[in-house]
């Protein structure tokens, strides 16, 4: 891939911030380019779409969306035949630049369910247990080895003011039957030592970590087993709805097909309406390099649990099967969704994050940075997934995980196909299923208002004041923060 390129040594004053000579030198050599993909087990691409096909399904976009949609169709109606074109590679979009946390709910956690379908909450957890079922048995069935393990996630305060917060989650949580601990300080600092954790709440119902590219290049190969036809390196240019049929044409080809689903997450790929009700942020994430035992000893980790903490502007951390730490969370905006911007190859962004690490753990002022990428986020107003009909009703489009899709994007596909294909499932007798978030204003008050909040995500915990008010504003709006 042509996107790598490493950070080189810093030569000048930083803008606007002063960076540690820590997190400067830590950084000199880092590749820009995703940790997971960087990996000599990556698959070969499938050859382009060249010339004209017709296809009872066409899935556009090869992350885990349109590949849990791939495999799940295969599976569900055989007969189909299943052709899914992919941009560039699979995983090659937000699938691939994942923390790799993996979550119970559907529904971007418990707390937001709550907020978005109170009346549903019983059936959305279950949906949640019954998409890991599905997780687990697929990835049993096709053989896919994705470094899974399954050690819970755990949310870590940073300051004694969020402990009530959390408290209140805790309660929530042990209400809806989930298997949860509230740690104080000791206890936190027992399972992962950090000067900044006051508590934290340890979820150990089934959920965890996964290397994502190893995810989806194996479902890459179970659609493959299945007989979809496999296209990378093929954009969708243009859609029309034909009345009966709807036409794709690629650079080199077409398909005809009387059934589309959109995984293409943010992309532009000319239904208008879906851009008005997901937006692109972007996340930015470092890996280290693996930690020998005696540092991870200094942090202690034994579970190795996904990681949030509470600040505004979150961080997430998790190791991987080699002991590197990933370290992700430093939200962006870029006007009419860039995405390619200037500020995933800056070392400043970077800079900012490698910060956040050495803040969290000072112990590993010695540990550097192999890896530093940005990724899309498909922000919605509703923070979790949706399934929207297109195109007459021949098209669904599926995203708005809105940063939870790792394993939500199973139950999205699952769910879009049965709208799509009209086929009985309980989800379809609920909201989820057929309420679409609002709209989000458009360009320019779209950036005005993302980049007044992401400033206001920087300081809203240290200083409060107007950033906090903003803030408290946005989510009254219905915007999840
Ligand atoms: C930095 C980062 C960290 C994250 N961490 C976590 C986490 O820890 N846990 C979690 O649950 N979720 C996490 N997420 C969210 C999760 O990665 C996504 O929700 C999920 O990967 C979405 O999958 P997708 O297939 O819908 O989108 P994508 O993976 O973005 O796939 C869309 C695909 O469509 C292709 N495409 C676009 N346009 C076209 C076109 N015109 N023609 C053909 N193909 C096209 C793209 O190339 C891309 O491959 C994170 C996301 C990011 C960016």
């Amino acid at each position: 891939m042509t996107e790598a390129t490493v950070l080189k040594p810093a030569r000048t004053a930083q803008v606007g911030r002063v960076a540690t000579p820590d997190a400067q030198a830590a950084l000199a050599g880092t590749k820009l380019f995703p940790y997971w993909l960087d990996n000599p087990a990556a698959p070969g691409a499938e050859p382009e779409l060249v010339g004209d096909t017709k296809a009872d399904l066409l899935i556009v976009g090869g992350g885990f969306t349109g590949l849990w949609a791939a495999v799940q169709a295969k599976e569900l109606m055989p007969e189909l035949d299943v052709v899914l074109i992919e941009a560039h590679l699979v995983a090659h979009g937000a699938s691939g630049r994942a923390g790799g946390i993996i979550s119970t709910s559907v529904m971007h956690g418990l707390p937001n369910a709550v907020r978005v379908f109170p009346n549903d909450i019983d059936q959305l957890e279950q949906f949640g247990q019954h998409n890991l079922d599905g997780f687990e048995a697929t990835l049993e069935r096709y053989g896919i080895d994705a470094d899974v393990e399954w050690n819970g996630e755990m949310t870590v305060a940073v300051d004694a003011a969020h402990l009530d917060p959390l408290r209140a989650d805790y309660e929530l949580h042990r209400k809806h039957g989930h298997n949860v601990v509230l740690l104080n300080r000791e206890e936190t600092r027992e399972q992962l030592d950090s000067p900044l954790f006051e508590g934290a709440l340890w979820s150990r119902d089934r959920s965890g970590i996964v290397h994502p590219a190893k995810l989806a290049w194996g479902l890459k190969r179970a659609a493959l087993s299945l007989g979809v036809r496999l296209h990378e390196h093929t954009p969708l240019v243009t859609v029309t709805d034909d009345g009966s049929t709807v036409y794709v044409r690629t650079p080199k080809g077409s398909v005809r097909t009387p059934r589309v689903v959109l995984g293409s997450g943010t992309a532009k790929v000319g239904v208008a309406d879906i851009n008005r009700r997901v937006m692109q942020v972007r996340d930015h994430v470092l890996a280290t390099e693996p930690l020998t035992s005696e540092q991870l000893a200094r942090i202690g980790w034994k579970n190795r649990q996904g990681i949030y903490d509470t600040r505004t502007q979150l961080n997430y951390f998790r190791l991987t099967r080699n002991n590197n730490i990933i370290f992700g969370g430093l939200v962006s905006y870029h006007f009419d969704g860039d995405p390619d911007p200037q500020q995933d190859r800056e070392r400043e962004t970077y800079t900012r994050l490698a910060q956040a690490f050495y803040r969290t753990f000072p112990q590993l002022a010695d540990v550097r940075f192999s890896h530093a990428w940005g990724g899309p986020i498909d922000y919605c107003s509703r923070g979790s997934v949706f399934a929207k009909r297109y195109l007459g009703g021949k098209a669904v489009f599926v995203a708005g995980y809105t940063g939870f899709g790792v394993a939500a994007s199973r139950f999205g596909a699952f769910m879009g196909l049965n709208l799509l294909f009209d086929r009985e499932s309980p989800e379809r007798e609920l909201d989820i299923a057929n309420l679409s978030p609002t709209y989000i204003p458009p360009e320019p008050f779209r950036w005005i208002g993302a980049k007044i909040t992401f400033h206001a995500f920087d300081g809203a915990d240290a200083e409060g004041g107007w950033k906090r008010a903003w803030i408290n504003g946005i989510k009254a709006m219905g915007f999840p923060m």
